[in-house]
Order: C-alpha cells, then structure tokens, then sequence
C-alpha cells in the first residue's frame, strides 16, 4: 500500500521512515516541490493538518497524511501553539523563539509544557481520519544539549531525566508526540478498510 506524505522537510522524513515500514510504502507526494505551499490558517494544530491533507491529497487517489506540531505551555495559555514555528516573528529561527520562550517563562513557577502533533489522512481532497500525539514535560530555565532541533533543548522530559536535546534521536523517537500520532495512523489503517 502507497502512502504519501505531504514534506520535502529532511529531519522529519527522516523520523517518518523510522515509524513507517513496509508494507506501507511510503513516498513523497508527487510534485511537491511545485505545487504552492498550503495556508495553514487553522487555530488548532487539528485544523492544519486537516488544512494541508486536504489541500495535498486534493487529485490523488492514494491515502496522503500532512501533520502539524508545536509545543504547548500551560502558564502562557496553550502559546506558541500553532505559532510555534514563528513564535518570535515570522522569519524567527529557533533561537529567537528559545530566548523568547524563556524571557515570558521568567520567574514563572509553573512551566509545564507538552509536545503536540495532529496527522491528519485524506484521499482525494477528503479528509478520512485525524490523529493526535502528546508528550509531556517542562520548561527549563536554560539550555540544555546539542541535539533535537526547535524548542527541544529547554524541553525536560522527567522519564529520561534530561531535555529532548540530550538524548540520540531514537531515544526521543520512542515517546515523541510525533511518533504517538503516527502510531495511531498506523493502527487504524491495520484495522479499517480505508486502505
Ligand atoms: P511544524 O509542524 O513543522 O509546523 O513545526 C512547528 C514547530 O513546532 C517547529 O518549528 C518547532 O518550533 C516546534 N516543534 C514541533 N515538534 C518539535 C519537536 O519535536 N522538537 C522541538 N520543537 C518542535
């Protein structure tokens, strides 16, 4: 069975082939490169998923998934939410949104946070199912580690006793929030006829 997924990102193909096996082959949306990029307008990283599985999938008679992530705080509101990508403004990379992150945590004591990712399953510009993974941690007050990308090195996962960013990536592949709603994907499509 083909499934297409809808990102040219290396990193998170890469985590995608670590979860995704054969039988399900799977590949990279044909002409990816060239078709505009999707809005992700959404207010919830549910509706873009949806968002982009629909706008991808759309003439395509194979299943497609597209998913959307970012991290939670609970003392900032859900924030950055869907905006995590471009917390600190639109052309932020990963340290301007660190430093942000950590100058809104300052002083704060409650620095619970979690990892959040919607995948959502479409075929021909339908949306089938949607599926979501969670990973919870805390906010450290500094940097910790070289590894993982995005907000992972401020991220403390208590199960490893250390940030996302100090462990090999397969370690943080077992429990990431990502890995969560593929396995989900994966497991509905063992058991229903959508394939
Ligand atoms: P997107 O799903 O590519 O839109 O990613 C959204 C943003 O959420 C990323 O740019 C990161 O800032 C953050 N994010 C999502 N997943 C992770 C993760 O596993 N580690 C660190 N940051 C993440």
């Amino acid at each position: 069975m083909i499934l297409y997924c809808a990102t040219t990102n290396p990193g998170k193909l890469r985590e995608f082939k670590r979860t995704i096996h054969p039988p399900i082959e799977l590949l990279v949306r044909p002409g990816l490169e060239s078709i505009p990029p999707s809005l992700e307008t959404g207010t919830t990283f549910e509706e873009n998923a949806r968002q982009k599985a629909v706008y991808y999938s759309a003439g395509l008679g194979d299943l497609l998934f597209a998913e959307d992530s970012g991290l939670e705080v609970d003392s900032l509101n859900g924030a950055p939410g869907v905006y995590s990508a471009r917390f600190a403004g639109p052309n932020s990379t990963d340290s301007d949104n660190n430093r942000l992150l950590l100058e809104r945590l300052k002083g704060s004591s409650n620095r619970a946070a979690r990892y959040v990712c919607c995948a959502a399953l479409a075929r021909n510009g339908q949306t089938i199912a949607v599926f979501r993974g969670e990973v919870a941690g805390r906010i450290l007050e500094e940097e910790r580690g070289a590894g993982g990308f995005g907000y992972d090195p401020m991220f403390f996962y208590e199960p490893f006793g250390c940030t996302f960013a100090e462990v090999p990536l397969d370690r943080k592949l077992e429990v990431s929030h990502r890995t969560a709603a593929l396995r989900a994907m994966l497991s509905y499509l063992e058991n229903t006829s959508a394939r």
